[in-house]
């Protein structure tokens, strides 16, 4: 489910960023901008700026830089479509969403989640009045597990017998909406039957708090499986979902680290022993969407396997998912457990303080990617040195390029005891060697001025010139780097005039130029409106002249090959003459 791009560009066009900010850090005007000490280093004289013609924040200290929703996604740590819904909610919006073409349409989510959330109190309530649950509230004794934790993770109990919700919605539409919500299980004949019996219930929720699935442990040995989860739903998808995340930003609102372990009493054993920063994944692998999740929260992600072989093979997958991830900053850590032991035994035998020196230690990503693939390759021989290296490319090769990289490389190479420059030539990649890893740009450095890159950045600050061209197809045939971005911007400005800058750049958050846009939107233009306009005219000339030479030497070239027709003879001679003019 989409949210459209034209509820996100009314949303931004209706915002007001500076409101938005100063609710959160205190702004002072100055001239035309507004100013404050930046929320995101630590400075005493005001550098960050907020610009109410551009719709953008911008901090000349440590360069960061957005729109409305990108503040609240960094200063607020929201996700994409939380800072949407947040703003919209400031304005009396509701979010739409686009039909995905999916099974399940989405206007009957709101329904599920309100049944869900019905389900969640019974279960509770079950928990405290059932004559049965004396069994689960034992369970939960013996555990450890205290009246206060119980609560935070909402624990509930889900009775035996097989009749307990159905029976409580005869109504046939909501039996079919229990059975879409995962709650019970159509069998022939439109009957249904409960899916959680005599359970522990551990409810699931999303980001924002909403119940969208339940976790059960069986409370009678004889019992299958274990442990049972919700089945994927229209509001509950197990890749993206992590259990306990929404209960970590409840206790701690800038956690410094988060631990992934695999289940939910582990989650609950850690919070209990006052180390409230762990989430599980809900029988799934890790995923991207996981980890991203978790790096949009913390910098430090640290995944605690079971030390057998199962451990050790979802530690590999969870490598391969990391690699293409990690930016500079980011640590992931492998924490290996002794054989026979989870982080819930675990914790109860050692206490905090031995579970966190665990933790401490874990075993940095780069380590673990070497020692992971070293176990079976000797590689003292020349010959082992080889196939170490070959087996690592595909996974090198994921690093996205920067000091992380770099250190990667460098570990490598030390540890095969080659020179970084022998590695780097084994894996096909001579680039880090010539090029130094490229430091941050800041505001300060200032940008290549490219003719493109100019009339890009003078369109951002004045997206009313998109209005003055006159001939976006000769533009577009332009060859020169940047333009194909540049006639995309205009297009959307001429077809959505009221585009303010932030709007406009939220357009490209996720394509690849987006960071680039970012870097030209957040420069400051010296000069009045009038002037930059007349600037813009002369950079479109330009760029125009640069067309008709590329044009006028392709003519010259075909000309010594093989001659020209009659019309690209005017042509020719047409561009000579208006090259002459330009020169003069
Ligand atoms: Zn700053």
């Amino acid at each position: 489910m989409r949210i459209p791009q034209t509820f996100i560009d009314e949303l931004l066009t209706r915002t007001d960023i500076v409101e938005i900010i100063d609710k959160h850090v205190p702004l002072k005007k100055a001239g035309k901008e507004y100013m404050a000490c930046c929320p995101f280093h630590n400075e005493k004289t005001p550098s960050f700026t907020v610009s109410p013609q551009k719709q953008f924040y911008h901090c000349f200290g440590c360069g960061a830089h957005g729109t409305a929703i990108g503040f609240l996604m960094d200063y607020e740590r929201m996700e994409f479509v939380e800072a949407v819904e947040e703003l919209a909610s400031m304005l009396g919006l509701n979010v739409p969403r686009e039909q995905g073409g999916e099974t399940q349409p989405d206007r009957d989510s709101p329904r599920l989640l309100e049944l869900l959330e019905q389900a969640n109190h019974y279960f509770q309530q079950q928990l405290r009045e059932h004559p049965a649950a004396q069994k689960a509230v034992d369970y939960l004794k013996q555990r450890g597990v205290s009246g206060e934790i119980a609560k935070r993770f909402g624990l509930g109990f889900a009775p035996p017998g097989w009749n307990n919700l159905t029976q409580l919605h005869p109504d046939p539409e909501t039996r079919q909406r229990l059975a879409a919500a995962g709650l019970i299980v159509a069998r022939p004949g439109n009957e249904f039957y409960d899916r959680f019996r005599n359970r522990i219930i551990f409810p699931i929720r999303n980001r924002r708090g909403r119940v969208i699935g339940f976790g059960g442990r069986v409370l009678d040995a004889n019992d299958n499986p274990k442990y049972l989860n919700s089945p994927e739903t229209p509001v509950f998808h197990k890749g993206r979902e992590l259990y306990g995340l929404y209960e970590v930003r409840e206790q701690l609102r800038h956690p410094q680290r988060l631990l992934v372990v695999e289940g939910y009493m582990d989650v609950i054993a850690l919070a209990q022993f006052d180390i409230p920063y762990a989430v599980a994944t809900l029988g799934t692998a890790t995923s991207a969407d996981h980890l991203k999740a978790l790096f949009r929260l913390v910098k430090e992600v640290v995944f605690c396997f079971d030390g057998d072989a199962a451990g050790r093979r979802a530690a590999s997958k969870a490598l391969e998912t990391a690699l293409p991830l990690i930016e500079d900053g980011h640590q992931v850590g492998f924490l290996f457990l002794p054989e026979g032991q989870d982080p819930d035994s675990l914790v109860r035998s050692e206490g905090r303080q031995g579970f966190e020196a665990r933790i401490t230690q874990a075993m940095p990503l780069s380590e673990y990617l070497l020692h992971s693939h070293a176990r079976q390759i000797d590689t003292h021989s020349v010959d082992g040195k080889a196939r170490f290296i070959a087996t690592l490319r595909p996974l090198l090769k994921q690093l996205r390029p920067g000091i992380f990289r770099e250190l990667v490389l460098r570990k490598t190479a030390e540890y095969l005891q080659l020179p970084l420059s022998a590695l780097e030539q084994g894996l096909d990649k001579p680039v880090t060697a010539e090029t130094p890893v490229p430091a941050r740009p800041t505001s300060r450095q200032p940008v290549k001025k490219t003719p493109v890159r100019h009339a890009i950045t003078l369109l951002l600050h004045h997206p009313e010139f998109a209005q003055k061209i006159d001939d976006l197809e000769a533009l577009r045939e332009i060859d020169l780097p940047g333009i194909k971005l540049f006639v995309e911007l205009l297009e959307t400005l001429r077809s959505n005039p009221n585009l303010n800058i932030g709007a406009l750049l939220e357009r490209w958050r996720d394509k690849d130029n987006a960071k680039h846009l970012l870097t030209l939107a957040r420069q400051t233009l010296p000069g009045e409106k009038q002037g930059l306009s007349a600037e813009f005219s002369d950079v479109i000339k330009n760029l125009m002249a640069v067309k008709h030479e590329q044009r006028w030497q392709a003519l010259q070239q075909k000309l010594s090959r093989e001659g020209l027709s009659q019309a690209e003879k005017l042509e020719y001679q047409q561009l000579l003459d208006v090259m002459s003019q330009q020169n003069t």
